[in-house]
Order: C-alpha cells, then structure tokens, then sequence
C-alpha cells in the first residue's frame, strides 16, 4: 500500500500527451489547440450597422446641432443586403442591424430617431429625424476592429470551450490541429451484475459504474467505449480485457480487492499490463490498481482497474484517471487536478483512522469563505451521498470528529 501522493506522482510520471492531430472543429471541443487558428478575414469584415435605423453623412447631422433634419431615404439594407448607391448630401439609407454600411455613409441614426412613423420611411419616401446625441461614427462596427485577415485568433494552447469554437468558426476554421480525444475502453466486472434497464434479482446489482464512469469520461472531452459487463471467470475477463487494451485507457471496475474472485490483477499481468501500484492509503477506494501496456509502435496503454463499490470508483477516477487524462490531452499542469481550497466545517465530519478520508460535501459562498457542509453519507456502496455533490472534504488521518466551524481543506468539483 502506497501514500496517495506517491500513487498519484506514479500515474503522471506514466502518462504522456496523444500526438495531437487534424480534426473537424466540432470534434475538437474540449481540447487544447496543438497549432494556433487564423483568420482567412476581417473581423467585422465590412463596417457593420449595429442598431436599426438610418445611414447618414455625418454633416448632414452633425450640422444640425440635435434639430431635426429631413433626408432622402435612397435605398433600403436588411442583414444580407449590398448597395453600390453612394449615399449623397441630404440623403440616407434605410438600414438594419447587421447590413453593410453603404459608401458616403458614417453614422446609424437610430430609428428610435425618426420622428415620423418609421415605418413609412423606406427608398423614395422622405424621413425627418432627430439625434440630440449625435456623433459621427456611431453604432457602427468598423471593419477589422475586433481581428484581421492573417491574424492568430487563437494560440496554441488555447482550450476550445464555446466560445472559442464560435470564434474559429468565425475564422474560418473548419478543422483544427488539436489534441487527440483520448479512447477510454469501460469494463465492469462481477458475476452479480446485471444491465441498468434489468430488475435485478436477489443476490443481483445493477451495473451503474458503467454509465457512471462513461459520464465521468465524457465531461473530460474524452471519448468513452462501454465494454459491458464481464463475470468473475478468467476466460471472460480476459476476452474484454484484449478488446480494451486497443483503446488508450482502459478502466475497470471491481475484482480488484483480496478475494478469491478478484481475478483483475492477476489476468493484467498475464496480458502483458506491467503493474505500478496497487493499493493506496485513501479512503473510499483503497483497493485501486495501476498498469501500464508498453507497445514497441504505439503509444502506452494506461490501465486502471477501479474498485467496485461506486463511491471507491467515482473517488478513483478524480483523483489517478482524471489527471491521466489530462496528461494525455496535453493540457497544462495547473489543471490536471480538481482545484483543492479551505472551508468551514457547517456541521461536524468524521476522519477515518488509518486512512486520509474523501467525504462528500456541498461547497458554497464565496472562493476566499467557503462553506462545506458534510452530505449524509453510508458508505463506498452509496451513491445517493454523491449526487449533489460540489466538493470533497479531504480530512488527514486520525479518527476524530472535527467540529462544525472547523477550516478544513477542500476538493473542488464541478459548481453547478
Ligand atoms: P468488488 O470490488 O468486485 O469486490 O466489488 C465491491 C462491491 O461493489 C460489490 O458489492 C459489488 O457488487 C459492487 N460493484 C462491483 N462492480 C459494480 C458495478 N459496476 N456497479 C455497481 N456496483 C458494483
Ligand atoms: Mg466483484
């Protein structure tokens, strides 16, 4: 058994980024950018009105110190619209939100401005209008203000979160060089388990580490590949186990503790999978294992094989596989790990007394006053504690009630 520092300093020594490659956009989301994105345009790409209303010449407003003016209406631009007209002393363009501003033109009165019904003012009718705050200029959008054809809109590095996939878009980057979504084979193993849509028997358990860790999987822009179940029988482990190893990560759960079914360690050896812990002074989910599949070609196999009790698993998958799949994404150091924090105890929690404990907690107020407040929790068996949960309270050994009010260090998960 190994300190959970170790244990964790063991899987990021053995993990290393995927070789980013080329992909759709979209495919992308999540990832950090291998390669920056630049624009084949201008951003706007033509001077753009930004309010609806009225093109004008700037003097020709400006000239009339906040009173109103009469002008020509010479043409009308919705969004999509294009004009060659020029538009001319006395004169205007109707004109939308999102048009182009047409030539001569250097100002939006708004049509908020108009002093007669606006909509009678469109090409050939006359518009009187009044703008006490007039500046020329306004409520447009000057081509190239934001970025430019040629320019890096993001750089290398950049991790694509919505906005940023809006904005290559933008760029026109329909693909980018990203880093490789990771594939992550999910096995669960146990003659008891039954699918989540069956009504388990007695003596019977419903698979949940499966879509569990799938979830788990999928919020870390990891692609996640279900392998089922597979029973306590060396012959049936051993089959998934091959299939899983093709893929870059291959989590398991269950037969990984002392029993004479837990088969796991003893099948990953025999295929190869070299073991580099097993078992960590942590609680819940002391009876973890890490492998690793070394290939002459192709990159590493990372192998975790998840205790079977749900909360062990969940725990598990924050503290080694998160961080793995970080590495492998190639994202930055800083944020490999859940963040880690201070609070107040608002009720009293219970330290373990032979190991570190995780108990789950919902965090709230601000960063720098946190409170955390323990959720009723049974046991590794029991999910319920953890659905809800931010955060984990982490409490060092000792086997002692640390009293509400207590500061006490924290896990961030994800604030919802
Ligand atoms: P094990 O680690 O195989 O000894 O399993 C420990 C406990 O977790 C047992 O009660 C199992 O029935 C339960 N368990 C194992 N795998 C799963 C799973 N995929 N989903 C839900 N419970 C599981
Ligand atoms: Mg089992």
């Amino acid at each position: 058994m190994i300190d959970l520092v170790d244990a964790i300093a063991l899987v990021e020594a053995n993990a290393t980024p995927l070789p980013p490659r080329r992909q759709r956009l979209l495919d992308a989301c999540g990832q950090a950018l291998a390669e920056p994105v630049v624009s084949d345009v201008d951003s706007p790409p033509w001077d753009r009105a930004m309010m609806d209303g009225f093109a004008v010449r700037g003097d020709d407003v400006a000239a009339a110190g906040g009173a109103a003016v009469e002008l020509d209406v010479v043409v009308d631009l919705a969004a999509g619209d294009v004009t060659s007209l020029v538009i001319r002393p006395g004169c205007c363009a109707r004109i939308m939100t999102g048009a182009p501003i047409p030539a001569g033109a250097e100002a939006v009165v708004p049509v908020e401005c108009a002093l007669d019904d606006p909509r009678a003012a469109h090409a050939g009718s006359r518009v009187r209008v009044q703008d006490r705050t007039f500046r020329t200029g306004q409520h447009i959008a000057r081509q190239g203000t934001a970025f430019h054809a040629g320019q890096a809109v993001l750089p290398a590095g950049s991790v694509l979160g919505a906005a940023e996939i809006g904005l290559a878009a933008e760029a026109g980057a329909t693909h980018v060089v990203a880093a490789t979504r990771p594939r992550v084979a999910i096995l669960s193993t146990g003659s008891e388990l039954v699918s989540p849509e069956a009504v388990p028997a007695f003596g019977q358990t419903r698979n949940s580490n499966g879509p569990m860790l799938a979830a788990a999987v999928t919020l870390l822009a990891a692609e996640p590949i279900p392998l089922g179940v597979a029973a306590d029988r060396p012959e049936s482990i051993r089959a998934a186990v091959a299939q899983g190893l093709a893929a870059d990560v291959l989590l398991l759960s269950g037969g990984v503790s002392a029993g004479d079914l837990d088969l796991v360690p003893e099948i990953l050896g025999r295929c190869g999978v070299e073991k580099i812990f097993h078992k960590v002074r942590h609680k819940p989910g002391k009876p973890v294992w890490f492998g690793v599949l070394r290939r002459e070609a192709a990159a590493p196999t990372l192998v975790f094989g998840l205790p079977g009790n749900p909360a062990s698993s969940l725990v598990c998958f924050d503290l080694f596989v998160r961080p793995a799949l970080m590495i492998l994404t190639g994202q930055p150091r800083a944020s490999w790990h859940l963040p880690r924090s201070h609070a107040r105890l608002t009720a009293p929690a219970r330290s373990a007394s032979d190991r570190p404990v995780y108990l789950p907690c919902r965090l709230a107020g601000p960063a720098d006053a946190l409170a955390a407040t323990p959720l009723p929790w049974t046991g590794s068996s029991d999910l319920r504690g953890f659905a809800g949960a931010n955060g984990y309270i982490a409490l060092p050994v000792g086997g002692r009630i640390h009293d509400a009010g207590t500061d006490v260090e924290v896990v961030l998960r994800a604030f919802r």
